[in-house]
């Protein structure tokens, strides 16, 4: 494995230039029915999402089920096609770059997903599945690509002889080490791990976290971390993006976010989660009602349906991401237009 370079891992200090820019990244997907199959709507699964990733740093994406993490990852990755916006990698363009320069950036941004079982191919043995991405980029000669794997198997905690068995021979935890030694094989900059340790038992989960921490110190990897999970985006992230209906509703640092949350959003998403420490005990209204279809989102703030603070004006205009300064903060974003008063 090579050494983190001088311009990796250098902390989230906001003042270098980002790793990662997304700017206004719009994904709809189109609805269809009738007989001529005519298009009816859109899904707006993902509305306008712009933040930074400085390198070395976890931001930690949270969120209900539904609203728009993975497509919001999976556009990142172009795995999807971004209906507007842009995406920046090192000040590359994602979205409007080629297919060979697009495949040439493959390596530099991986993805790592819930469910291992489903994502690595059952029928080929682990030793070739880690592989798979060195074959396909023509990374080296065929015995440096297995030196590579073996290596990787040796950094993600397996033992060498997992080569040659299969996914289904495998635990949970060992599944996501081994969706984790593959996204590594090419190298990568940035992991969007998409709710990497949801399908996982507890305890194992925190070994796999554990493992992901140790591989961001010595690799220097920044990491867009998808969970619905607050306890597990709150042991890892640096920073935290909270997101509502295809929207970033707050964003701040970890301690700002989990000490004094300000989003009407943020604060029920937390007070809904079980709090064993009674000094930490909030008094906010737990969320009511359910998350609203993101084909006809309501006017103005989404969330004001389900908001104890909304006023009439919460109805009309969809309120900008902006900087907050209730909190000694400088990086807290919160879209509210009463963020001043509650
Ligand atoms: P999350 O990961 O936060 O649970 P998703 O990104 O999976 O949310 O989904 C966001 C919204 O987009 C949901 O309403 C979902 O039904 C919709 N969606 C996701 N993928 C597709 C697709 N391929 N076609 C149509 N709608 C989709
Ligand atoms: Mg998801």
């Amino acid at each position: 494995m090579s050494e983190a370079s001088p311009t990796k891992g250098s902390g989230g200090s906001g003042a270098t230039a980002p790793i990662l820019r997304v700017d206004d990244l719009k994904k709809f997907y189109p609805i269809r029915g009738g007989v001529f199959s005519t298009k009816q709507g859109d899904v707006k699964a993902v509305q306008g999402v712009s933040f930074d990733l400085q390198a070395g740093e976890t931001l930690g994406l949270v969120g209900e089920s539904g609203c728009g993490k993975s497509t919001l990852g999976r556009t990142v990755m172009r795995l999807e096609e971004p209906t507007g916006g842009r995406v920046l990698y090192r000040g590359k363009d994602l979205v409007n770059c080629s297919k060979s320069e697009l495949f040439a950036l493959r390596g530099d941004l991986q993805m790592i997903f819930q469910d291992p079982y489903s994502s690595l191919n059952p029928r080929l043995p682990v030793g070739e599945i880690i592989r798979e991405p060195l074959d396909v980029h023509k990374v080296g000669t065929p015995a440096e690509r297995e030196k590579k794997v073996r290596d990787l198997c040796q950094a993600v905690g397996l033992k060498e002889e997992v080569i040659n068995r299969y996914p289904h021979e495998f635990s949970g935890g060992q599944r996501q080490r081994v969706g984790i030694a593959r996204a590594l094989a090419l190298d990568p900059d940035i992991i969007i791990a998409d709710e990497p340790v949801s399908a996982l038992d507890v305890s194992v989960q925190a070994q796999v976290i554990n493992l992901m921490v140790h591989l961001q110190r010595q690799l220097g990897l920044t990491y867009l971390f998808i969970s619905h999970d607050l306890s597990v985006v709150e042991y890892i992230s640096d920073s935290v993006a909270i997101m509502y209906l295809g929207r970033i509703v707050e964003k701040a640092k970890k301690e700002t976010i989990f000490s004094r949350p300000t989003h009407p959003y943020t604060r029920a998403l937390l007070e809904s989660v079980p709090q064993p420490d009674p000094r930490r005990r909030r008094t906010h209204v737990p969320i009511q009602g359910e998350i609203p279809s993101p084909v006809n989102p309501p006017s103005g703030c989404a969330f004001h349906p389900r908001c104890p603070f909304a006023i009439e004006a919460c109805k009309k205009d969809i309120p900008p991401l902006e900087p907050f300064s209730g909190t000694d903060d400088s990086t807290h974003l919160v879209a509210c237009i009463r963020k001043n008063e509650i």
